[in-house]
């Protein structure tokens, strides 16, 4: 497929819900940190109409259908039903899910492992198109995020992974503009192309727009398209500015096929690997947390990101920097 990779940030919220930046003012922040795309996702509420450019940045319209059962975004169309929503279980869930779906719109589970406000009721069985496995800065409930859409993957469900600020303000000294930044392989940055892109899964999520990125391919296929299986198969990746201690690794399934811990930075790092079982590959970026960095984001995620939590969640060892969605191989 032709095209060429777009840096966008699939959750955003302004006035319009409980977001500190007005629309113009977002725009221009996210035009100051290079993104080609965003999506516009204040709670319950449309802000924009429809999608549109501005100097090259694509404002795509959105709506964070946000309720006690857990949040959903909804993307490239209305919501068809009117806030207040009344969703007490997966099944009312799932019937608002396909009524924006038949709308046209792009619909996606959001920060599902959430200790604050993740989902509430069962989520295997949602009818969603993507999943954000990263929601706003690095902290350990990404980690169960991932664990679960990997979970998926390996049952052969094709759920695309994406990531999302979830912008309200900045943090302190912290720039929380596209952190994580998702990097989606399109024809072009109309809306329609980002949003096909981001279903099909053609998608890398990494820490900032300028981090590390990771470029999975086996032959001429790239993340989301279907590899058929023949002996000999090779995968290629190629990885820029990986930092010092940073360990890039490759899955096929559940077996790591190829890794790499960077000893010093790396400005580009490439390597080829075996693909020896039908099913999936993707890449990943892991840094380990030391006692004392350890110590910290665990003070961190129970003050600032679990405070309601009677029993907050433990804090991983490893946090991912970058991953990609899978090849599927079959
Ligand atoms: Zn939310
Ligand atoms: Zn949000």
């Amino acid at each position: 497929m032709q095209g060429k990779w777009y840096k966008g940030d699939t959750h955003m919220h302004t006035t319009n819900s409980d977001g500190k930046l007005r629309l113009y003012q977002l725009i221009d922040r996210c035009k100051a940190a290079g993104l080609d795309w965003i999506i516009v996702t204040d709670h319950n509420k449309n802000t924009i109409p429809q999608s549109y450019s501005s100097d090259g940045l694509t404002v795509i319209q959105g709506q964070e259908i946000t309720v006690h059962a857990g949040h959903v975004n909804i993307w490239g169309a209305k919501v068809p039903d009117e806030p207040p929503y009344e969703i007490p279980d997966a099944d009312a869930y799932a019937a608002i899910m396909r009524r924006c779906s038949d709308a046209g719109a792009t619909v996606c589970l959001n920060h599902p492992f959430c200790s604050q406000c993740g989902f509430r009721v069962p989520i295997d069985a949602l009818p969603a198109d993507c999943v954000e496995v990263w929601n706003t800065i690095q902290h350990s409930d990404n980690v169960r995020n991932l664990d679960w859409w990997v979970a998926q993957l390996k049952a052969g469900r094709r759920l695309a992974a994406v990531g999302g600020s979830d912008f309200h303000s900045d943090i302190a000294f912290l720039n929380m503009i596209a952190m994580p930044t998702t990097v989606t392989f399109a024809k072009d940055n109309s809306p329609a192309e980002i949003l096909a892109s981001l279903r099909a899964g053609r998608s890398v999520v990494t820490n900032k727009p300028d981090t590390s990125m990771i470029e999975l391919t086996v032959g001429e296929a790239i993340l989301g398209d279907t590899v058929p299986f023949a002996a000999g198969l090779v995968g290629k990746c190629r990885v820029t500015k990986l930092l010092p201690g940073f360990e890039l690794k490759v899955f096929n399934n559940d077996r790591v096929v190829y890794s790499h811990k960077a000893k010093r930075y790396e400005a580009l790092h490439e390597a080829a690997f075996p693909v020896t079982e039908r099913g999936f590959l993707r890449a990943q970026i892991d840094f380990r947390l030391g006692a004392g960095l350890k110590r910290a984001v665990g003070y961190a995620e129970h003050k600032y990101l679990a405070p309601r939590c009677e029993t907050p969640a433990p804090t991983a060892d490893a946090l991912f920097w970058a991953f990609t969605n899978p090849i599927w191989i079959e």
